[in-house]
């Protein structure tokens, strides 16, 4: 804390140019388990990685690591402080199986002193067998676990008998007691094993267990959790007293060399992972405490940013050209007039970015669409970058009836608008009723599951170019579609056209096929909706990054284009 206020009041002194070193201190608190994917345990294993063992505490409200004890252990299973069944798979349970290795019990024994530091508190717990207990700031020695109170009751003169052998003194044995912890606790213990290592309570969900890997102070420490590889240290805290939110905190620029690969691919060229990397950085610092229910800056998907840090070393993994990119920009971001800008992206526009009005209607001022020449370049390599789907009406008329607009059966689908660039910025749905549903701006592709919003639509009643001839009672006609159309059968019963191949019905009940005349057979009331792009087309393209990075241009010409009336740089 003195660092930090030295550290401001220095900035104070100093001209802006003092800010250009990127922010070292700056920690990210990554979300990797939360919400209805909390864990009920969670393993940490270092044997492969650098460093050894691992450190206890918590994060402060700068977080920043404070150490409250350690083990040497390099494999290490942090649990929900509850009865934990060891499964014969080597993970943990709350429901007790016939196959179980073991019991974790939520039941202690406990002498009442307390110890003035972990050291003394480890000492004590070694010579009984025991273990240590962080409890909101007081360190205690405990033994044992116990399902329920009755048995660790029942463990009492055991415990004692083994207080006594090492000398402690009769008062604390007398005193000795049944303890358990608060609904907000977590044990730790040895990997795939039931023996207690430590044991965090600070009684409050505010208050959590925080691991640091590696008592050494060897640098880059790497550490598994759940087959991916992470730098820096782990969170876990039991919101509400539920199971584990795990939280990985890790330095700023460290957490972007952990997103760069795996948004883009490590593979890319440098000057498109450069501009991935400011605008990765820039974006973080724009969500911090994005989820702020569950005590974090940034989950580990699409939502915020994909991040796997240091992955898995087959599949996943930062190369060094993805590395090179984050060391190339630290402590660069995107500003417009001194603010930071929102760096929205998404992996191909198709041929034209959107304004955010366009699509989200909010404007900003850089995030404008504008016809981008460069993705077509690279279109080839692209995957997907033309699609294609195809909508019946029934489907569209239960999807719309799903979503609850009471339609009845649609018979049109037309684009009502574009924007300047030529993305669909309004679509209209007409129902058998005459009654039309309007949807624009994001809705245009998030309604129907599209891949983008820039796209063209035919089939339905556009193509029947050839028209129908429909003959009987007194004349002919020719249609271009049967949508809209009714049949009226001589009793007087309306019915909709809505089959592929309708019939007509004579005024004296005759009933004969109608044919196509010639031209286009579509069938009526199939839409085909053909674009390019995937994604909400706002700010940068990533494979317009590609392309323009194959095409030579820098990082700053790539943010530049995406990002109208921008500039690069450590400060505003
Ligand atoms: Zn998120």
């Amino acid at each position: 804390m003195q660092v930090v206020s030295a550290v401001i009041a220095l900035a104070l002194l100093l001209p802006q140019a003092a800010f250009a070193a990127p922010d070292t201190s700056r920690v990210v608190r990554v979300g990797l388990y939360y919400g209805s994917g909390a864990l009920v345990s969670a393993n940490l294993d270092n044997v492969d990685g650098k460093g050894s063992g691992h450190r206890f505490g918590y994060f402060d409200a700068s977080n920043q690591f404070v150490q409250v004890g350690y083990t040497e252990q390099e494999q290490i299973s942090m649990l929900k402080s509850t009865n934990l069944y060891l499964t014969s798979s080597g993970t943990y349970s709350e429901t007790a199986s016939a196959s179980d290795q073991g019991v974790v019990g939520c039941y202690h024994l406990r002498i009442p002193q307390t110890l003035p530091d972990f050291d003394s508190a480890q000492a004590l717990a070694g010579q009984l067998g025991g273990f240590v207990a962080w409890i909101n700031g007081s360190y205690q020695v405990r033994w044992g676990s116990f399902t329920t109170s009755d048995a660790a009751q029942a463990a009492l003169p055991e415990f004692q008998a083994a207080l006594a052998a090492v000398g402690v003194a009769q008062d604390q044995i007398d005193g000795a007691s049944v303890c358990w912890t608060s609904k907000y606790a977590v044990t730790v213990v040895k990997m795939k094993g039931t023996q207690i290592l430590f044991q965090f309570d600070g009684e409050s969900a505010d208050l959590s267990l925080g691991v640091m890997p590696d008592i050494t102070g060897a640098e880059d420490v790497q550490t598994w959790f759940k087959n991916l590889k992470y730098h820096g240290g782990f969170r876990y805290q039991r919101i509400s007293g539920g199971d584990l939110t795990v939280v990985n905190f890790v330095p700023l620029e460290t957490y972007v060399k952990g997103v760069i690969p795996y948004e883009m691919s490590g593979s890319w060229p440098l000057e498109a992972l450069k501009a991935q990397a400011v605008a990765a950085r820039t974006y973080v610092i724009m969500n911090l405490n994005g989820h702020k229910s569950y005590g974090f800056d940034v989950c580990n998907t699409t939502c915020c940013q994909v991040y796997y840090g240091e992955g898995n070393g087959s599949s996943k993994y930062p190369t060094a050209t993805s590395n090179q990119a984050v060391d190339e920009t630290a402590g660069l971001y995107l500003w417009y007039e001194g603010e930071l800008v929102s760096t929205n992206f998404s992996s191909s526009n198709g041929g034209a970015s959107e304004s955010a009005v366009n699509v989200w209607g909010h404007d900003y001022p850089y995030l404008v669409g504008k016809i981008d020449p460069y993705e077509a370049t690279v279109e080839d390599i692209i995957p997907g970058y033309h699609w294609t789907v195809t909508f019946t009406a029934d489907e569209l008329t239960t999807l719309l009836q799903n979503k609850g607009y009471g339609n009845s059966r649609i018979v049109n689908l037309e684009i009502k608008e574009y924007t300047p660039t030529g993305n669909v910025l309004r679509i209209m749905f007409t129902d058998a009723d005459g009654k039309t549903y309007t949807f624009a701006k994001e809705k245009v592709r998030t309604l129907l599951s599209l891949k983008s919003m820039r796209y063209e639509i035919s089939g339905g009643s556009q193509t029947q170019t050839g028209g129908y001839q429909i003959s009987g009672g007194s004349g002919s006609s020719t249609v271009d579609s049967f949508d809209g159309l009714y049949a009226i059968s001589g009793g007087g019963t309306v019915s909709v056209l809505e089959t592929q191949k309708p019939s007509a019905i004579t005024g004296t009940g005759e009933i004969s096929e109608i044919a196509p005349s010639g031209g286009q057979t579509t069938p009526s009331g199939t839409f085909v909706i053909s674009g390019t792009g995937y994604g909400h087309n706002v700010g940068m393209s990533q494979w317009g990054a590609y392309a323009m990075a194959k095409l030579g241009y820098d990082y700053e010409n790539i943010l530049l284009f995406y990002y109208t009336g921008t500039y690069i740089s450590a400060a505003g």
